[in-house]
Formats: C-alpha cells, structure tokens, sequence
C-alpha cells in the first residue's frame, strides 16, 4: 500500500521521495516527498487529510529561506494557485492575490503603476506567501507596511480571514500563523501613488546587484541582524570584521560580496550549512559576545 493513495484529488501532484534540489534557491542536495497543489479545493481536501492522519507537512514557496535536508521527515506542499486575469493591471485600492504569486511580479506591478510601498522588496526571491510568513523587507522598510489580510487555512482545513494590525509583525517574523496554518491568498494595499517608484526600483535592483552575490545558489541572509536599544549590528558586517568572508566549509562558502551570504558552490547538504553556520556563530560570539538570531528557517 503506498501512504499517499488516499490523495485523489485531481489538482494534488504527489511526488514520492524526490529529488528537492530545485525546490530551493540555494540548491542543496535534498530529497523528500512533495505534494504541488493546484485550487484551493484541492488544498482544503489536503491538509484535512493529512492531519486527520497526524501526517506533518511544512508549505515551500520558492525555497528562498529555507535550508531542505536529504531525509525530511515532514511533506512539502508547493502551491500553485493562479491569479484572476488581469488583477494587477491597473490602480486599486486593494489587490487580492494568490500566495503563489512571485515577489518579482508584485514590484514589477509597483513599477509601472507607481505603487507605493511595494517597492521596497525590490529583489527579493520568493512568494507571496513566503514574504508574509517571513516578514519580508529591506532596509527601505518591509511587507508588513502593505499587508491587509491575510486568508488563511487551518490544519482542519478551515478559512480563516485574518486582519492585519501594528502586532501582527517584527523583524523577519509574523505572529498570526498557527502551526499547520497555510496562506492561500492575501490582500495588499498600497501607500499612495509615486511616480518616482520606477526609479527607486532601478536604484534599488542596481545597488543590491552590487552587493550581493545574486547569481550564486544561497538562501538570502544568514543571520538577523542584531538589534538592541542603543544600535544595529549588522551581521554581514561583523562577520567581515572578523575576516571570514570568501571562508568555506567543504562545498559551502561565505560570499566575498556579503558577509552574510553563503553559498552552495557545488553539491552541499543542509549539514554543511549548518556546520559553517556553527563555525561563524562561534567566532562572532567569541569576538563580539553576541549571539546573531538565524534568519533562514532550518
Ligand atoms: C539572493 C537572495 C536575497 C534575499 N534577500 C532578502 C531580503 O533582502 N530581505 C528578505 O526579507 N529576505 C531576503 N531573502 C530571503 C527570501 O527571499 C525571503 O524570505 C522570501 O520571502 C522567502 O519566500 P519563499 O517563497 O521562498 O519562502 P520559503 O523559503 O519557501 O518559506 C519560508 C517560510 O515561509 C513559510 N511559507 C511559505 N509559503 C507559505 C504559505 N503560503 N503559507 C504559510 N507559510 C508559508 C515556509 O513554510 C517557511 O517557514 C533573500 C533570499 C535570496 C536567495
């Protein structure tokens, strides 16, 4: 009998024990079970079933924060939900968009029609989906200022419309997903409209292509930067203070470009990440007595 034969919903694609090295954007050597899921039907179908057999599974955007190991215990489900045609074509007020929706298609929308706001996330890989459960942002400010609500369902398979307030975010964090809980659209807003939007993005795009190491297989920052009443510390900083940058650690290294980068440079696993990760947290404890959070969910 194969465990996943109860799922016979149309739009659910089981993929058994495989090959996850695409599904992430740091490419480490992973393997596991995914399931892509295609309505929202399909979803609700899903995760009632998986929980009703305490099977435990984690959603994977574009794997743009997320260390996959070669044996994960828990199944990936990767959404793939369209968007109504032409939602983002022209000036709302509010904008209801898949989960699945790319961070790049929401800053491309911002760039032709001066929405404010959004142009922040210039850059940054991943879904919609991902940014919200992440709190994605730059230092030019994060998600958190144009999410409205957040539509939601539970491990039972419930909706939930959840609305946003001033706590419902901090630094690279949310506080309103529960575990199982799976976004499956969201309501954006925006801070007015700028012509000068298009030309931040350029700036923006330009500075970030300067100084990060955009090409190579990582996984965005490493670290959060340290934040304490008196002053920022910025992780990628401290760790070129110490001189560990261009370091490596079997086929894991630490970009030259951005301290707090590290890169896949040819078939690393997620216990390759985490021993340099060890390494460097060690070294900036030892040199600045401060213990960096981890940014990238492991
Ligand atoms: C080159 C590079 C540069 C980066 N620069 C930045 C940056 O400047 N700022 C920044 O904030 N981040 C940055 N990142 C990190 C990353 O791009 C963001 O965290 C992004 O929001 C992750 O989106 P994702 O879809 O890939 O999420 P994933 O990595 O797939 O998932 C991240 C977390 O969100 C959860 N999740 C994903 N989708 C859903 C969903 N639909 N419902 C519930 N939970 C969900 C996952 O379970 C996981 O816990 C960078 C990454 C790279 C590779």
């Amino acid at each position: 009998v194969n465990k996943f034969d109860f799922i016979t919903h149309k739009d659910c694609e089981v993929f058994q024990d495989h090959d996850l090295s695409s599904y992430s954007t740091m490419k480490l050597a992973a393997r596991g079970d995914l399931i892509v899921v295609k309505s929202l039907a399909a979803l609700k179908f899903l995760v009632k079933e998986l929980s009703q057999r305490k099977m435990e599974y984690q959603v994977i955007g574009w794997g743009a924060n997320t260390l996959l190991s070669q044996n994960a215990e828990k199944i990936f489900l990767h959404l793939k939900i369209a968007n109504h045609e032409g939602v983002l074509s022209e000036v709302k007020d509010r904008y209801l968009l898949s989960a699945t929706t790319s961070i790049a298609t929401l800053v491309s929308a911002a760039s032709k029609l001066g929405l404010s706001g959004w142009e922040v996330l210039t850059g940054i890989p991943g879904s919609l989906g991902g940014a919200i459960a992440m709190n994605a942002g730059t230092k030019f400010g994060e998600i958190a200022k144009i999410v409205d609500k957040v539509y939601v369902l539970d491990k039972d398979g419930k909706e939930k419309i959840i609305i946003m307030n001033g706590d419902s975010f901090s630094y690279r964090k949310n506080h309103f997903l529960k575990n199982g809980d799976v976004i499956y659209q969201a309501e954006l807003k925006h801070l007015g409209i700028d012509p000068a939007v298009n030309k931040k993005i350029t700036d923006y795009l330009q500075f970030r292509n300067q100084t990060q190491p955009l090409k190579s297989a990582t996984c965005g920052c490493i670290f959060k930067n340290s934040e304490t009443k008196a002053k920022t510390c910025p992780a990628g900083l401290y760790i070129d203070i110490i001189g560990l940058k261009g370091f490596s650690y079997k086929d894991m290294a630490i970009s030259h470009l951005h301290g707090n980068f590290m890169m896949n440079t040819g078939a690393a696993t997620k216990e390759d990440v985490l021993e340099l990760i060890k390494l460097v947290e060690e070294e900036l404890y030892l040199y600045f007595g401060i213990k960096f959070q981890k940014e990238v969910v492991v």
